[in-house]
């Protein structure tokens, strides 16, 4: 999965991760004793995005080889920026390079406003890796005017411009106008239109004179009926047309972005030398291979190699997801250096070791439990260096490879980026959004202290125990609950973790220090729930996503049946509404016998009962409430999507050799695109 907004990766992870997303086990284990995080995180927002930062947490502790091995494959990630310039746009390069020249030499007025618009309009490229919105997709327009532009050009050095041989700065200059002034051109990167030739109506560089129709037929002609070992036909390469005949530029070495693939190849190569063992080291010979000669065939025999390896320090290089591409054929590419994160994987473990104590006490009908269930034990990782389609925008979670045979024969890689989500929640802690939505200082309270590790560990209750618990009735079909099977599955599995998270078992196994962890996520649930995720509904609309639903339903019934009962209770003050939970104890039990009921319709297949908790609960929107919601939010000015500043590393030398590899986290937006561009940019304008 891909991208980008806070509020998008929340919904779109096939993780639930509730609103105050979170984690890393580094200095929530501690306890009472941690110390405030002092990093940071926020560095600056402009247009509908904000700028982050990262830590790498345990990065010295890694061996010296392992710190080789990530420095490596990072110089390796910085190679692959030029590539998705150019796949998303093939103008990309010509016009990074042409802003990035203003940037460093006009001469004129910097502080005019034209110029601040300049600097706006550069930032924005940087971060979408082109002239498309990098969510939307669709093409954002300067705020300074073609006029400016001229004289931008004017003011700068002549010679720093990409004007290519035999043509005047003038014919040059009329021909990148339009690029970056006429909304007519290239207008979406990712065109959906069912009334237009999605090929053709696209601005992505995967196919250049070809119809949609001469590239569905190219393909269909590759692909073998029945075959149950397909290649991923098209994946690394564009498709033109070479004297009307349909033909593919193969992305290798030698062929097209091949000066980059061999940067690139050249720092694989050091890679391997250090690699972790002689499986990793055989499938990063094996994606080599690949990368010289573009064959597909070993690219999936990389895949399997590489979803068999256990390594501590893993990465994505490559050609991978195809939503870049209208027809989802073509691979854009990202790169991704993580190592193991052991103290929350520890976390995760402990969690499966326990999986048949917490079926057998769950609060559902005995004739629903499993006899023997299986923990799933997911792997969380921290993100070291962010690359190509992953930077400066990435995904808090990676879920490869995405052929279905390898993925279905030799399993798949399924990690949770803890440092990056941490990241997040560190910033959301410091956007007044917790001091505007909580209900009063034991909550906020609560919130700081105990927030990251609560949410962390509903979402590993919720996927390695949740999902995986109870079963079907003989007899009852898995499909028997039709549209609302989602929402209630959710349901289920969140109601798991929550009823869990309030267990004294959790304290005994070491997993919490004290059950104020539990009534932290109460607390954050309900109003997530409850109010502050209809910030994401727009007015007038009814909550649709599967997620949101079932946050809403869980939310909705515990406070109908809580109330009377003195559980729980919406309370509105000056005008602003909160929720107040009054008891955690009683609340649990209600998280118990909610899951009981949702246990049972599922069990049994009960349609009717489950379509009417669903609809009385989880889907309509209170427009006075609602409305409210989005002015408190308002005024908070919370940019919709983030994206990073990478660290750096930094190799140590003696006589030669590297000793140590240090990290350091710079703070200039700006600074780090320039380096980036200077550093490790080799391919040409148009490729
Ligand atoms: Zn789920």
């Amino acid at each position: 999965m891909n991208q980008k907004s806070i509020f998008a990766l929340l919904l779109m992870c096939t993780i639930v991760l509730p609103f105050a997303c979170s984690p890393s086990g580094r200095d929530q284990q501690a306890g009472t004793d941690s110390q405030p995080d002092t990093f940071q995180y926020y560095v600056e927002q402009f247009a509908d995005l904000q700028i982050l930062r990262y830590q790498v947490p345990g990065f010295n502790e890694l061996s010296l080889n392992q710190k080789k091995l990530v420095y490596y494959l990072s110089e390796a990630g910085k190679y692959g920026r030029d590539i998705i310039f150019d796949q998303n746009n093939r103008y990309n390069l010509t016009v990074r390079r042409t802003l990035e020249n203003i940037v460093q030499t006009y001469q004129g007025d910097r502080s005019a406003e034209a110029f601040g618009k300049l600097m706006l309009y550069t930032k924005r490229v940087w971060f979408s890796n082109g002239i498309h919105h990098h969510y939307s997709s669709d093409k954002f327009m300067p705020e300074f005017s073609e006029s400016d532009f001229r004289a931008f050009v004017a003011g700068s050095d002549p010679e720093g411009f990409p004007v290519p041989e035999n043509t005047t700065l003038e014919q040059w200059e009329n021909k990148i106008i339009p690029v970056l002034f006429d909304p007519s051109v290239f207008p979406k990167k990712v065109s959906q239109s069912s009334d237009q030739d999605i090929v053709l109506s696209s601005a992505s560089n995967y196919y250049e004179g070809v119809t949609e129709k001469e590239v569905s037929d190219y393909y269909e002609k590759l692909r073998t009926p029945g075959d149950s070992q397909p290649i991923s036909y098209g994946l690394n390469s564009k498709v033109i047309k070479v004297n009307g005949a349909i033909c593919e530029k193969v992305w290798k070495s030698g062929g097209m972005y091949g000066a980059a693939i061999d940067k690139i190849l050249f720092w694989l190569e050091k890679a391997a030398t250090v690699a972790e063992s002689d499986a990793q080291k055989a499938l990063l010979e094996k994606l080599m291979a690949y990368y010289r000669t573009g064959d597909l065939k070993l690219f999936d025999e990389f895949n399997i190699l590489w979803v068999k390896d256990t390594s501590a320090v893993d990465f994505v290089n490559g050609f991978t997801e195809v939503y870049g591409d209208p027809l989802g054929i073509k691979g854009s590419w990202e790169s991704v250096i993580n190592f193991k994160n052991v103290e929350a994987t520890r976390r995760t473990s402990l969690i499966s070791q326990n999986a048949q104590w917490f079926e057998d006490h769950s609060p559902i009908e005995d004739r629903f439990k499993k006899k023997e269930v299986k923990g799933v034990s997911a792997k969380v990782i921290t993100a070291a260096q962010l690359g190509g389609d992953s930077y400066p925008s990435t995904a808090i979670g990676i879920n490869l490879p995405n052929a279905d045979w390898i993925r279905k024969d030799y399993g798949s890689k399924s990690v949770t980026i803890e440092n990056i989500t941490y990241a997040y929640d560190q910033v959301s802690a410091g956007s007044g959004l917790l001091d505007e939505f909580a209900v009063d200082e034991a909550e906020k309270e609560l919130s700081r202290k105990w927030g990251s590790l609560a949410g962390n560990l509903h979402t590993d209750l919720h996927e390695c125990l949740g999902h995986g618990s109870g079963q079907l009735l003989p007899g009852v079909s898995a499909e028997a609950l039709k549209n609302y099977h989602s929402p209630l599955e959710e349901a289920r599995a969140d109601l798991f973790a929550l009823y869990y998270l309030g267990d004294p078992r959790l304290v005994e196994i070491g997993l919490i220090p004290v059950q104020d962890v539990a009534w932290a996520e109460y607390s954050s649930y309900l109003r997530v729930g409850l109010i502050t995720q209809l910030s994401r509904i727009e007015p007038g609309k009814d909550i649709q996503q599967a997620h949101m639903r079932c946050r809403k339903l869980i939310s909705e019934w515990c406070l109908e049946k809580g109330t009377p009962e003195g559980i729980v209770e919406k309370v509105v003050k000056e005008g602003k509404t909160y929720v107040k939970i009054h008891d955690m104890q009683k609340l649990r039990a209600l998280f118990g016998k909610l899951l009981n009921e949702i246990q049972r319709i599922k069990s049994t297949g009960d349609y009717e009962a489950g379509k009417a908790l669903v609809e009385n609960y989880g889907v309509k929107v209170d427009p006075v409430l609602h409305q409210e919601v989005l002015d408190r939010y308002a005024r908070l000015n919370i940019a919709p999507y983030s994206g990073f500043i990478n660290p750096v590393f930094k190799p140590v030398m003696e006589n030669g050799e590297i000793t140590d590899v240090l990290i350091e986290y710079p703070k200039d937006y700006i600074q780090q695109h320039l380096d980036y561009s200077r550093e490790y940019s080799v391919l040409p304008d148009f490729n």
